[in-house]
């Protein structure tokens, strides 16, 4: 008799996922999730709150499927190993990822599992496996546009069907712990409700209603998809299936391509996550005050802050916003990135070392920017990208009845009035930082 663990990861849901579908070829299955406490205590409460709903529905569906789902509590490896000895399980089917943690859970379980077969899944996480496409030589593109290239021309993995019902053995399956028990930090007041089933309603009215206005800050609109993308409460592959051939789909389409790109390098540089891909010599600077008023989105430039507001509220940024962030604080105040991205993993409901930690290394140009020395200057950004401020009054409201151009420009501000509203006044001079970082870099590029 054949007995299957299916280890679910970074893979909650039952539809389009290969680890339930080939774990439940074998006689009966055990669904299984490990909260690892060790590193749910470090993790996000944002981010843990999100992965309990995903936990509570993937429940609900395997129970619908006459399953259920077991929760152990602890080192995967060790649980894992107890629960084959239990059952007697004969493989253990795990969906493949990059980040350093999961390459060492992948390692413990090999090292934990002595006959028992350990089966690793690719294209689960992501839409292409990281390390399948690479240029001649290389184990990695390290430039997008011929990544987007090869990865456009190559065909996806048939989607997976999901099991019509799962034989599992009678046993305990396990308390889910609740929020309070699990995240006793707080969390961000407008946090999305996590799992499979709001994950693939969400999408259904994207492609419904949201994607034909796929755009920026001011009155386009995005997806919102991330977080149940990071937990894997939908398909990437599902997602491009669906697309279809218009100019926002493919622009949509494209950004997930972006995912599996930053994907492939942390799984080829898994030390990217932390050190720089590409050291440009960069002496940061040392400076906590402005660090504060950065992560409290009081740094009197308003679309910078406007996004910071964003991201404490909802646990979530818009893209256009993250950029400008990042930009601000690795080239425009020169502090260092690691910084910044760890404040954004604090409170990111779709944290994710491979997006988030890849693309600060874009922005603070020691990562795979093609023209890693360019700043953004927040000016121009409003002006291109809120061009009305809408965006800005909406995550400002102290600022709501000022007149646009001051918001775009807080040089425009009239300083009582920016005062009355209890605004601070901008803590740089960021025409003069931007040259002076731009200055800096050429310099150590022409002497390199
Ligand atoms: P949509 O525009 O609807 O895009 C659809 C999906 O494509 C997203 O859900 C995401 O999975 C993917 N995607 C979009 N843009 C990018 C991108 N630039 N890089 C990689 N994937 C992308 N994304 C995360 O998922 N987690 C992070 O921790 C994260 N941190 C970021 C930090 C910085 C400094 C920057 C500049 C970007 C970061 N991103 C991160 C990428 C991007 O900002 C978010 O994926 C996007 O804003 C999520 O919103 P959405 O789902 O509505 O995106």
């Amino acid at each position: 008799m054949r007995t299957a663990i299916c280890l679910f990861t970074r893979d909650l849901r039952v539809h389009d996922n290969p680890v339930l579908q080939h774990a439940a070829q074998a006689d009966r299955v055990v669904p299984l999730f490990v909260l690892d406490e060790a590193v749910l205590r470090r993790s996000a409460p944002n981010r843990t709150a999100f992965l309990l709903d995903c936990l509570r529905d993937l429940r609900g569906s395997l129970r619908e499927l006459g399953a259920g789902l077991v929760l152990r509590a602890g080192a995967p490896a060790t649980e894992v190993a107890r629960l084959v000895d239990e059952v007697g399980a004969t493989e253990v089917h795990v969906a493949a990822d990059v980040s350093a943690y999961a390459q060492v859970r992948e390692n413990s379980l090999r090292q934990a599992l002595n006959d028992c077969a350990l089966l690793v899944h690719d294209a689960v996480v992501t839409a292409q496996p990281p390390g399948h496409l690479a240029p001649s030589g290389k184990d990695h593109f390290a430039v997008f546009t011929p990544y987007f290239r090869r990865w456009s021309a190559t065909p996806l993995r048939p989607i997976a069907a999901t099991p019509e019902a799962l034989r599992m053995p009678r046993m305990r399956t396990g308390k889910l712990p609740t929020r309070e028990e699990l995240c006793p930090g707080e969390l961000s007041p407008d946090l999305p409700p996590g799992g499979e089933t709001a994950g693939r309603d969400l999408v259904q009215r994207w492609y419904a209603e949201g994607v034909a206005d796929y755009g920026d800050l001011d009155g386009g609109t995005t997806s919102r998809l991330s977080p149940y993308l990071h937990f894997g409460c939908v398909s990437p592959i599902e997602l491009i299936d669906q697309a279809g051939d218009s100019e926002p789909e493919r622009a949509f389409v494209r950004q997930l391509a972006w995912r599996d790109f930053h994907h492939q390098v942390l799984a080829a540089r898994p030390a990217a996550g932390h050190r720089d891909y590409r050291p440009r010599g960069d002496r940061w600077r040392e400076d906590p005050e402005a660090f504060q008023a950065w992560c409290e989105g009081r740094t009197g430039i308003p679309i910078v802050d406007a996004g910071m507001r964003q991201l404490a509220t909802e646990g979530w940024m818009h893209n256009r916003t993250r950029m400008i962030a990042a930009s601000f604080l690795a080239k425009t105040l020169h502090l260092d990135w690691r910084l910044g991205a760890q404040h954004f993993l604090n409170l990111l409901v779709d944290g994710d070392i491979a997006n988030n930690n890849m693309n600060w290394q874009w922005m603070a140009g020691t990562g795979t920017d093609t023209r890693p020395n360019r700043v953004l200057n927040p000016t121009r950004q409003a002006q291109r990208y809120d061009p009305e401020g809408t965006y800005i009054r909406r995550h400002l409201p102290e600022l709501a009845d000022l007149p646009t151009r001051a918001l775009h420009n807080p040089n425009h501000m009239d300083p009582e009035q920016r005062e009355a509203r209890g605004y601070p006044p901008p803590i740089v001079d960021v025409a003069e930082a931007n040259a002076h970082f731009r200055t800096a870099r050429d310099q150590r590029s022409s002497s390199a």
